[in-house]
Parts: C-alpha cells; sequence; structure tokens
C-alpha cells in the first residue's frame, strides 16, 4: 500500500521515514521537486558562510567545537577580515553572508552590531547571524543594526533528548523552541532544524521534528545527517543508541527523506542542501540535495587556514578549498542539473505573499 502525500499526519510522515521501496520513494522525490519548483522556483540561492569564531562555552553533545574539546586550536577572527569575505562573497554573486559561530562571549553585542551594520553599509547584502542562543538584548541590538536573519536549529524537539544533549546554561532558555517566537517578533526570518541520525532519536521524534517545521512557520529549515565527532560523548558512544527498531540511522538517505518532506509540510520555505550531506555523499549530496527538495546551498568563504579548525564534526566537505573554488564548482554544480543561482537576497516569499 502507498503512503498518502497529502494531509501528512504523524503516521504518514513515520511511514514515510520508514519507506524502502524504490519506487515509493520516488514519489517522494517528485513530489517534493515540484512542490519547490511550484513554490520557489528554480533558482538555487548562494549564501556565503563566514565561520567568524570556534570559541565556544557550550557543552553539546554532538559538536566538536564544545568548550570540553581541549584538543583543537580556536580562532575568533578580526573585523577586517570578516569584511574582506563579505566583499567576496558580493564579488562572487551571493546575496547574502551568513556569519556563523560558536556561543562565544568574546563576540560582544557591540562588536557584532558594528560588523553587522558596516557589512550591510558596504556590500548591501542580506545578512544571516547564527550565533548560537544570545539574549533578547543582544538579538534586538543586532537587529537594529541591519541583520535580517537569524539560523538557531532546535536540534530535537524531544525534551528527554534535548536535555541529555545539552547541558543547561544558568540563564538560557530551556529549549531553542522557545527562541523562535522572539525570533520572529524581533522582525527576523527565523531559521531552525535538526540533525538526522543523533544517537537516542526515534522514528518517532523525528517526526515530530518535522511536524514542528510545519507549525512554526519557519521562515528557513536546514537538516543535515548527524556526523559523529571521535571528541564528543556521542561520538564516543558515551549515550546508547535505541533498540535498531527505533532509532533512525544518520545516512544519506535518510537525511534526503527528512529534506523531502520538509519541503512538502513547508512549501515555501528556503532549505539548503547542506554541507553535511555533502560530507557523505561528496560527488553528488548537493545536486540529489537539491533535486529532491533544497533551493539553498551555503558555499563557504571562510579563509582556508581557519575552516580546518572549525571542525564541528570530521572530515568536514570543501575544507582545503578557497572560497573562489567553491563559487566554480557550485556554478557547474547547480548548472548540471537545469538550475540557475539565484540573485538578490532569496528571501522567503510567502505563499499567501505569492497571489
Ligand atoms: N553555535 C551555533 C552554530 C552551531 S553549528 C549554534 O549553536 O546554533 C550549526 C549546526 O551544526 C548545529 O546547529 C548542528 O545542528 C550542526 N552540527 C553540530 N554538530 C554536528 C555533528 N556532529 N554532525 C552534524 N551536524 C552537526
Amino acid at each position: 500500500m502507498s503512503v498518502p502525500l497529502e494531509r501528512l499526519d504523524h503516521d504518514a510522515l513515520t511511514a514515510w521515514l520508514r519507506e524502502e521501496r524504490g519506487e515509493e520513494l520516488e514519489r517522494l522525490w517528485q513530489a517534493a521537486d515540484r512542490v519547490r519548483r511550484e513554490h520557489v522556483g528554480d533558482e538555487v540561492h548562494l549564501r556565503g558562510l563566514i565561520e567568524i569564531s570556534s570559541h565556544c562555552v557550550r557543552r553539546c553533545a554532538y559538536c566538536g567545537l564544545s568548550v570540553e574539546n581541549r584538543e583543537i586550536e580556536r580562532y575568533r577572527m578580526g573585523a577586517d577580515e570578516i569584511l574582506e569575505c563579505a566583499r567576496l562573497s558580493r564579488k562572487l554573486g551571493y546575496g547574502t553572508v551568513v556569519l556563523q559561530a560558536g556561543e562565544d562571549a568574546g563576540l560582544t553585542r557591540a562588536w557584532i552590531a558594528r560588523l553587522v551594520s558596516e557589512i550591510k553599509a558596504e556590500t548591501g547584502l542580506a545578512v544571516t547571524l547564527s550565533l548560537g542562543e544570545r539574549s533578547a538584548v543582544e538579538l534586538a541590538a543586532w537587529r537594529a543594526a541591519g541583520a535580517d536573519r537569524y539560523l538557531l536549529r532546535f536540534e530535537t524537539s524531544d525534551e528527554g533528548l534535548y536535555r541529555a544533549i545539552h547541558p543547561r546554561r544558568p540563564k538560557g532558555p530551556g529549549h531553542r523552541l522557545e527562541m523562535i517566537p522572539l525570533l520572529k517578533r524581533l522582525g527576523y526570518e527565523a531559521g531552525s532544524g535538526v540533525m538526522v541520525g543523533i544517537p537516542g532519536q526515534s522514528y518517532d521524534i523525528l517526526a515530530r521534528d518535522i511536524a514542528f517545521f510545519r507549525d512554526l512557520d519557519l521562515d528557513m529549515i536546514g537538516v543535515g545527517p548527524y556526523i559523529a565527532h571521535p571528541s564528543t560523548p556521542l561520538g564516543r558512544g558515551e549515550m546508547p543508541e535505541l533498540p535498531e527498531s527505533e532509532q533512525v540511522p544518520h545516512g544519506e538517505l535518510m537525511t534526503y527523506k527528512v529534506l523531502a518532506l520538509t519541503r512538502l509540510v513547508r512549501p515555501d520555505a528556503n532549505i539548503p542542501a547542506t554541507t553535511a550531506l555533502a560530507t557523505v555523499n561528496t560527488a553528488q549530496g548537493r545536486e540529489l540535495g537539491l533535486a529532491r527538495g533544497a533551493n539553498v546551498v551555503m558555499p563557504n568563504l571562510t579563509p582556508t587556514r581557519y575552516r580546518k579548525l572549525y571542525e564541528i564534526y570530521p572530515a568536514k566537505a570543501c575544507v582545503g578549498e578557497s572560497a573562489e573554488d567553491c563559487s566554480s564548482c557550485l556554478d557547474l554544480r547547480i548548472a548540471s542539473i537545469g538550475r540557475r543561482a539565484g540573485r538578490g537576497p532569496g528571501s522567503r516569499t510567502r505563499v499567501a505573499d505569492q497571489d
């Protein structure tokens, strides 16, 4: 029996996540691709990613930048270096720069605000921030300085799993989900998402995560495969997986299923084919992601000397490349699947705004 593609309720989402028949999955890919074309078109929006600092105060059990990992050298880019990357982003034709970092108290409210306003004044690019859980005051100041979007994955909607992998900060929110309405209220386009296949993630939990994408009305949704980092508690296997019948596998195929379902539940969202996907399939991951629901790619602009130090997970795709290498490689990849690079900031156009 076929799983329905309309009315994706909890049972249907779970059934799709468990689906293994090739011809059924083909239906899913085609539906996601059709909905993507109808709602966000053939343009692939490029967001130049600048990994501005690898310092982090948090202890997320999956992430190589955790403060507990003493094996890595930490860096924080200077404002001039970041501005230089933003100029390059404009030169390469990208409409957006994404400033991403660990949760780094050294990135102060005033410093980021000034940086954002300089980037806006000089390049006119859309600016996305991805700096972790920051205070309402900081988020408001950065929005006032001109930041357009904020990315904060909630990682899992399940309370128990969330607590197990995110040791709490005294003053922080109980759950990242609580921060999404705040981001929207401040006028940011809000992005969130999850990793696929973290130990402890069941099919049931992942289906509920996808329903949250719909209910939160997210502007941007990032999903990528979980990749074990040997210097983390999860990577060392210190947290148990569920029995095989319940545990979501962390592979490529499962990520495509989640991407496609995400497109179906949020037809007008901006959805990237992530670097993590390109890491598990260097040859084809991005193209297949773009053919199964995604419409955004985030080429890396981080200077090569820093890239290898920003090791969220090992063997990240493109660590040895320059920004120019990534740009020409992506142009070819996008053209090879009959799509074209987007122009302009590539903000979300809501379904309701389209007619
Ligand atoms: N400090 C920022 C940016 C984190 S990096 C923040 O906390 O939001 C961006 C994303 O990388 C994270 O949200 C997480 O979903 C993903 N990530 C972290 N560790 C990973 C791993 N081991 N495998 C795959 N993705 C990972």
